[in-house]
């Protein structure tokens, strides 16, 4: 949306039927500082995401364990809606389109020298081709394949192919282009060492729990329902992605959301165990379909990139969400990918690319997980405006606010207000 808006022609290719990957199955935005920064985007001038995750929200303003102020989006609905708007926009939208290898030409280019003076080689990518044999050139390309799978991955790192949305086994595995290009990614940690980290929620179908459940998530948008000590598996916690939710409650409780399913708040949960826990006497999951067996594993294919997200090593690529750093959430994807694409095409023109000063949530974030990337314990950290570390940050630095026209006015001091909306082709 973003190179679309400031005049570039966008094509966007994706693996699957369904655009939005992982936001198919969230849901959970504006908790905690996650509200900043929707309103930092929105004053950017990147309103239109958040128009429709606002609009499809089927719960606002809700609290719970450790979260405040989280409005959550209906996950059925979501893509259809998402897909019109970027077809709507005038972007060429190819689903079941993976790519699977890139063309690089590597030039002298001028500008870049050494001490003497010399020109060095810097690395273009022309072109991806895609599983049919399709090839896509391009000027400038943004990659956003994420952090997660494929089986293999799945199955080394965790309890093997859950069967999550991403659905490998129908249309392939995830393809780093970055990898393709030459480049090293980066895998993220646990706190034991092991690779990537287990995604920490699953979704059931409401229609199999109790009625009782079922109201109070239709009401309230949530239910918490305390498990018997005997139940309680803490360990479950140190293998989350989502360290926001690594608290003792999610340990202690089963915590539901209203998606439109009922989110439940932990990687998996054994079915028969499940079953046990009254209100979940005919428990089913959704997602992943062998939720009640382990989880997707993220976070195993990070570009190195610098704070303005172009990828280092290649001129013409820049990245965005999970691709770009080890962020969880939608909001994090939104506000990485959207400076992806508007400086894209600041590159196309010649540009100096735009870097978000870090007296506002979203640049401090991005220049944060950057610099804590290269740690040991930045490996096994991950970042969100929602919880954890960042969003202690965040309060430190005085950057969370769920006050529009303090957000507004902070955009405008740095003089940025609107900058998504210039056309600058
Ligand atoms: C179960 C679960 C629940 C979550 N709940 C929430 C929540 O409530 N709130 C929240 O904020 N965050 C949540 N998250 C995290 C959030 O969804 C992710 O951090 C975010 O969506 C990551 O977005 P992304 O675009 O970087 O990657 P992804 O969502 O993984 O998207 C990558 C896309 O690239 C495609 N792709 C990969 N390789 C190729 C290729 N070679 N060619 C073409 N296409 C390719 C994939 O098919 C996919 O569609 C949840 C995650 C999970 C797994």
């Amino acid at each position: 949306m973003a190179a679309k808006k400031a005049g570039a022609e966008v094509t966007l290719v994706e693996r699957t039927d369904l655009l939005l990957g992982l936001g198919n199955v969230g849901g959970i935005m504006r908790n905690n500082g996650r509200f900043t920064a929707a309103e930092e985007n929105i004053a950017l001038g990147a309103s239109e995401l958040f128009g429709i995750t606002d609009k499809l929200s089927r719960h606002v303003n809700v609290d719970f364990p450790g979260h405040k102020h989280a409005s959550l989006y209906d996950v059925i609905k979501i893509e259809p809606e998402v897909k019109r708007l970027l077809i709507e926009s005038g972007i060429e939208v190819k689903t079941i389109a993976r790519a699977i290898d890139v063309e690089t030409e590597t030039v002298n280019k001028k500008g870049i020298v050494d001490s003497l003076g010399t020109s060095l080689p810097a690395k273009f990518l022309r072109s991806i081709t895609l599983a049919d044999g399709t090839i896509i050139e391009g000027d400038v390309f943004v990659e956003c394949t994420g952090s997660t799978g494929p089986m293999g991955n799945c199955l080394a790192y965790g309890n093997g192919c859950c069967m999550c949305i991403l659905r490998c086994p129908s249309f392939g595995p995830r393809v780093s282009i970055t990898q393709k290009a030459g480049k090293h990614d980066i895998m993220g940690q646990r706190k034991d060492g092991a690779f990537g980290a287990f995604s920490g929620s699953g979704k059931l179908e409401k229609s199999s729990l109790s009625e009782e459940i079922q109201r109070e998530l239709n009401e309230k948008g949530v239910a918490v329902i305390n498990l018997k000590k005997e139940e309680v598996v803490k360990e479950k916690l140190d293998l989350k992605v989502c360290q926001q939710y690594a608290l003792h409650e999610y340990a202690e409780n089963i915590i539901l959301l209203d998606t439109g399913y009922a989110k439940i708040m932990t990687p998996f949960f054994p079915l028969d165990k499940l079953r046990k826990v009254p209100g979940f006497e005919n428990a089913r999951y959704v997602d992943p379909y062998a939720g009640g067996k382990g989880n997707s594993i993220r976070y195993l294919s990070v570009a190195e990139r610098d704070n303005n997200m172009r990828v280092i090593g290649i001129e013409n690529m820049l990245c965005g969400g999970e691709k770009s750093g080890l962020f969880v959430g939608h909001t994090e994807a939104i506000s990485t990918g959207t400076l992806a694409g508007y400086n894209a095409v600041r590159y196309l023109k010649g540009m100096k690319p735009l870097e978000l000063p870090p007296q506002i949530a979203i640049g401090d974030l991005i220049s944060y997980a950057n610099e804590k990337l290269n740690t040991k314990d930045g490996l096994m950290t991950r970042f969100t405006f929602a919880g954890a570390e960042y969003f202690e940050r965040m309060k430190d630095k005085g950057l969370y606010t769920i006050d529009p026209e303090v957000v507004k006015k902070r955009i405008k001091k740095y003089d940025l207000a609107n900058i998504y909306r210039e056309k600058l082709i």
